[in-house]
């Protein structure tokens, strides 16, 4: 992987062989991108560029042009990808040694954290949302890299998470014994910082019994006063809820993202289609386990596991055609879910699912930068927006296998950020 830094003070023309802007249908060729001063100017056609009378090709000053004009052969170039649902508090491999690791060992959990980071943008990554953690690491790891304290992708933060005291969550959260402490838990997790709100809706999907889901902890008006609260600070609702009753309730209270959703049904997708409630299936922590037939603790069923993997690639599959929107989300640092890589295995499962690159690749980037509230600068190449953007060898819409290993990321450096990878 090539890292391209575009300074803020700069003028940049990019020449790869395509581009793929996040909407067209295939890749184009023989276009440019024209980058001032951190922002996407335009596209125009390449022949503009190209000096007469030469057949190397590039004019490095045309029509006075007197920034950088950059080839990048054998390269499509498109917009970076986004991850919605991460966890840099969470290593892969044992949550009991990470939370106590927390503890223990924060220099040791700060170095991960740095080491995560890079391998985001080394797997094309260059946004991603956090999803909590009790101890605010994702929300340091935002800051750390916003400082230049090391490169990193994009972070929106989510900080601490609300979740019912007794109810699953405590890695997540301080916890709330009602909803008057849960405003006012907002209310301070405002004041840190935090870009969206994570509320626990309901626990986890059961390894043993199978579509079994921990108990719900909010009805429909205790969780609407705290989404209501939430938007009313600006701040988007993430809910980690599965289960059909407890989707539907957090559909009804107005959160703006179902996390996970296993086990909700027709019903719910069509409610969901009609409040443009989007939806992040986190396809790779079962399907990782299930694909390497993984029992990840004594009692926990593999087929039971296999099972509802192949439920929820089912409902991913009649959630896009109902016209759900469907964002992309690993649950990185949950087992046997790396930070980065498993990026690639996300995108795989929407495959299995059977949708077309396309829809995968449009999640990818455009619709899951909507949700995350990141479209203004990301997901896209179009004016306006920033050059957060990954080259590629080869053609993503004829296979995905070329994202495995992107050859190049292109990230805008701000002048609070010394990117130095
Ligand atoms: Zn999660």
């Amino acid at each position: 992987m090539k890292f391209l830094k575009l300074l803020p003070q700069k003028d940049y023309i990019l020449i790869p062989d395509t581009i793929w802007d996040g909407f067209s249908a295939e890749p184009v060729r023989g276009l440019a991108v024209h980058i001032s001063r951190g922002i996407i100017t335009g596209l125009t056609p390449v022949a503009e560029f190209m000096g007469a009378g030469t057949d190397t090709g590039i004019d490095t000053e045309p029509g006075g042009f007197t920034g950088e004009v950059i080839p990048l052969p054998g390269i499509t170039l498109m917009p970076g990808l986004i991850d919605c649902h991460v966890h840099f508090s969470m290593n892969s491999e044992n949550l009991f040694q990470a939370i106590d690791d927390w503890a223990n060992d924060p220099a040791g959990v700060n170095a991960k954290c740095r080491q995560y980071a890079l391998a985001y943008l080394e797997n094309g990554v260059l946004s991603v949302r956090d999803g909590s953690d009790r101890m605010n690491i994702g929300l340091r790891v935002r800051n750390a890299i916003m400082e230049g304290q090391y490169p990193g992708p994009v972070v929106t933060a989510t900080g601490r998470a609300i979740y019912r005291k007794g109810c699953y969550g405590n890695f997540l959260g301080p916890g709330v014994a009602s909803v008057e402490e849960a405003l006012t838990q907002i209310d301070s997790f405002a004041g840190e910082g935090i870009d969206q709100l994570k509320v626990v809706v309901s626990g986890l999907v059961s390894f043993k019994e199978f579509g079994s889901i921990g108990a719900q902890q909010f009805t429909v008006t205790e969780l609407s006063a705290i989404v209501n609260r939430a938007h009313s600070l600006g701040l988007r609702v993430m809910a980690h809820v599965s289960s059909a009753i407890a989707v539907e309730t957090a559909v009804k209270a107005g959160v703006d993202s179902i996390e996970h959703g296993y086990f909700l049904e027709t019903r719910q997708l069509k409610l969901m289609a009609q409040q443009k409630t989007a939806w992040i299936p986190t396809l790779a922590p079962l399907g990782n386990l299930a694909a390497g037939g993984i029992v990840p603790y004594d009692g926990a069923d593999l087929s039971v596991i296999s099972k509802s993997v192949a439920i929820q690639l089912a409902r991913v599959r009649e959630a896009h055609a109902m016209g759900v929107t469907i964002g992309v989300g690993t649950d990185a640092g949950a087992n046997h879910v790396p930070h980065g890589s498993s990026y690639y295995d996300e995108l795989h499962y929407y495959s299995v699912a059977g949708l077309d690159n396309y829809a995968i690749l449009s999640m990818a980037t455009r619709i899951s930068a909507q949700i995350l509230g990141r479209d203004n600068i990301s997901g896209i190449i179009a004016p306006g927006s920033k050059p957060y953007l990954i080259g590629v060898s080869g053609n993503p819409m004829k296979s995905l296998e070329v994202l495995k290993k992107p050859a190049l990321a292109v990230l805008p450096v701000s002048g609070l950020s010394p990117f130095t990878p």
